[in-house]
């Protein structure tokens, strides 16, 4: 029997705008899905649309449709987007769908036959923009909290949900279950939110408020909207979008991936409902980290919303989804810039993945006429890439079972990188010259083709378009076959095509343009430095563009501790605050302070740095101090600026 596998993104919003966000859990989970199903195992890919609320009834209202033409004209932009993305998934709810409001009513009568439902009177501060009240402590100055808009104040009867006499219970389920809420520091912050009691939760809206929203069974002057509506689709979906329904064959889900703005939806509503239905709680939940916009907040008012279409438009889906998954370990926060984007083109996929094709196809049809070459002259090559592509399946399950997408990416480079090493090495062309070399020549050519053969098929989860142009540029044809090596076939004809990413030349401020540069057979240039997008290194007198200045992210961090670095007079490891996150930075400046002279300090630090290792410890940035050869003095900040913030 295939193991079951069910994966599922949020339901999105349908009156959002999509962004690089929903791409991001999109992309994230359709990789995971299509390697599950390479493995095959027995997927179902889940994802959809939340459509009622206020404010899809309000903008429903003002032009003049009705809310489900609304939702109806709006649900495309997120269907079309997964088209575009080469989305996998095997079934779209919508909250709206018939079926799924049986569901729901279902599950709520159920509820409050076992009275885990009731009606009790509330007062409190209502946000409309946000859909939710806020208690009176949380009221500033008579604004909401979150989106600053003026709150009103709201006294109504509603239903509520016993949540809190689930506490403890979740509690316990969280503590057993290592794995249930990731990454770790997520784990925490809802083990911390659970140390306050948990109070009931408000499910019901009255009708002559809100009206797009699901009736209650057991009393039709109220809606239910959010929680018992949108977080159910996962286990509703299963009811009605599949035939016959598979709710046995798949709860509990194996991975809900979610953004961390609704891990407490997730990890502590959605838990305690299921908990309340006596169902099995989902396997993992896993909470990644935001996207920044070239270092500043991703929002409507700042004008710099990435458009995932626009992206798509210029780069094609696979370099965005590999960008999205390679640039940013799962979990943390990340930084989008048309910059970072190109540079990982133009090096880990131009340079480095499209010439190793390039290279190869080029020398097999010169030396091999167009044919896969006989490899029978093993013992006189140097077998490290036999070995590295032979393990690389190994090392990919083991990132991917830990959703580490971008140390999966990272082995699948360094196999590309040893590959191109190779044949620089062995140098074929001249090996070509020479008739006592032939053999050695045609199992060179033979490694290079079937270690891309490999590549191509570990990629295919996070690039699918690219696996199969390279795989017809082998002359490859029919289903995927293994990982083990020696798959390709020796004689088969070739196909040689268009180089795979061509080259782009960023010029971000005239809005961009591709350049098409042939790809050569020559060996290739080294891998670009670290910030692949940066320029040309400066000499002394050279004057750089405000836009250059722009790419290094300033910010400033306020030391939490520092020590020693054992064995090293001049290294300290500092712990700094970001505001957002905490990091760890390796600095030489133990010669010119103490360690505990810096604890509270507010210092400047690069932020954007790629991070390095010293002394076999990890520094995530870089501090700035005064001073050519010695230190003379940390980089500080006169006022009292809040960690974190941009240094420009
Ligand atoms: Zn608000």
């Amino acid at each position: 029997m295939p193991k079951p596998f069910y994966i599922t993104t949020p339901i999105y919003y349908v009156n959002d705008v999509p962004h690089i966000g929903h791409a991001y859990t999109t992309v994230a989970a359709d990789v995971l899905a299509r390697y599950r199903r390479l493995h095959g195992d027995d997927v179902f890919f889940l994802t959809g649309l939340d459509e009622h609320g206020q404010k899809i009834q309000q903008a429903a209202a003002k032009a003049g449709i009705a809310p489900q033409t609304h939702c109806d004209r709006l649900a495309p932009q997120f269907k079309n987007l997964w088209q575009r993305l080469n989305i996998s998934h095997d079934a779209f709810i919508r909250t709206t769908d018939v079926a799924h409001k049986k569901i729901v009513q279902l599950y709520l009568q159920q509820l409050y036959n076992k009275q885990l439902i009731y009606k009790a009177d509330y007062t409190g501060w209502y946000c409309t923009f946000d859909e939710r009240f806020w208690t009176e402590k949380d009221v500033v100055q008579g604004l909401c909290p979150d989106c600053k808009r003026p709150v009103e104040q709201i006294s109504e009867s509603n239903y509520f949900f016993r949540m809190g006499q689930c506490q403890e219970r979740l509690i316990r389920h969280i503590e057993s279950h290592q794995d249930f809420i990731r990454p770790q520091s997520r784990r925490n912050e809802v083990l911390g939110f659970l140390q306050k009691p948990l109070e009931d939760l408000s499910i019901s809206r009255p009708q002559s408020r809100l009206s797009w929203g699901i009736e209650l069974p057991f009393d039709r002057n109220y809606v239910t909207y959010v929680w018992f509506d949108a977080l159910v689709n996962y286990v509703s979906a299963l009811e009605y979008l599949t035939e016959p329904p598979t709710m046995k064959r798949y709860w509990p889900a194996s991975v809900h991936l979610i953004g961390k703005d609704i891990l407490t939806t997730h990890a502590v509503y959605w838990s305690t409902m299921l908990m309340a239905l006596e169902l099995p709680l989902p396997q993992t939940i896993f909470a990644h980290g935001w996207w920044t916009v070239s270092g500043e907040k991703m929002s409507k008012s700042r004008g710099n919303v990435v458009d995932p279409y626009a992206i798509v438009d210029e780069f094609g889906a696979d370099a965005f989804r590999y960008f999205l998954l390679r640039e940013v370990p799962f979990g943390h926060d990340g930084d989008f810039s048309r910059e970072a984007l190109i540079g990982r083109i133009n090096s880990e996929l131009a340079n480095d993945l499209g010439n190793l094709l390039h290279r190869t196809l080029t020398m097999i049809e010169r030396f091999a006429k167009g044919l896969v070459p006989q490899a029978h002259d093993e013992a006189r090559t140097d077998n490290q890439l036999r070995h590295q592509a032979g393990q690389l399946p190994e090392l990919v399950e083991t990132h991917l079972s830990k959703l580490e997408f971008n140390r999966a990416l990272e082995s699948i480079g360094g196999v590309i990188q040893v590959a191109n090493q190779h044949i620089d090495k062995s140098a074929p062309w001249k090996l070509a010259k020479d008739a006592a070399d032939q053999s050695l020549l045609q199992t060179v050519l033979y490694d290079a083709a079937e270690a891309l053969r490999i590549v191509a098929l570990m990629l295919f989860p996070f690039m699918p378009q690219t696996t199969e142009a390279i795989n017809r540029q082998l002359g490859m044809t029919g289903p995927l076959p293994d990982a083990q090596w020696g798959g390709l076939q020796p004689g088969t004809a070739i196909a040689k095509g268009e180089p795979l990413f061509p080259r782009i030349e960023n010029t971000a401020s005239q809005g961009g343009s591709r350049v098409n540069q042939e790809q050569s057979a020559a060996p290739t240039p080294q891998p670009s430095p670290a910030v692949a997008a940066a320029p040309a290194p400066a000499t002394p007198e050279a004057q750089i563009s405000i836009d250059e200045f722009m790419k290094i992210q300033l910010k400033t961090a306020l030391v939490l501790s520092a020590e020693r670095v054992p064995k090293s007079e001049k290294l300290l490891r500092l712990h700094v605050d970001l505001g957002s996150e905490q990091r760890q930075i390796v600095a030489g400046i133990g010669k010119r302070y103490e360690p505990e002279s810096l604890v509270g300090k507010r210092i400047v630090i690069v932020a954007n740095l790629k991070s390095a290792k010293l002394m076999g410890i990890e520094s995530q940035g870089m501090v700035l101090a005064a001073g050519d050869k010695d230190v003379g003095g940390l980089v500080t900040v006169i006022e009292d600026v809040p960690p974190g913030t941009k240094v420009k």
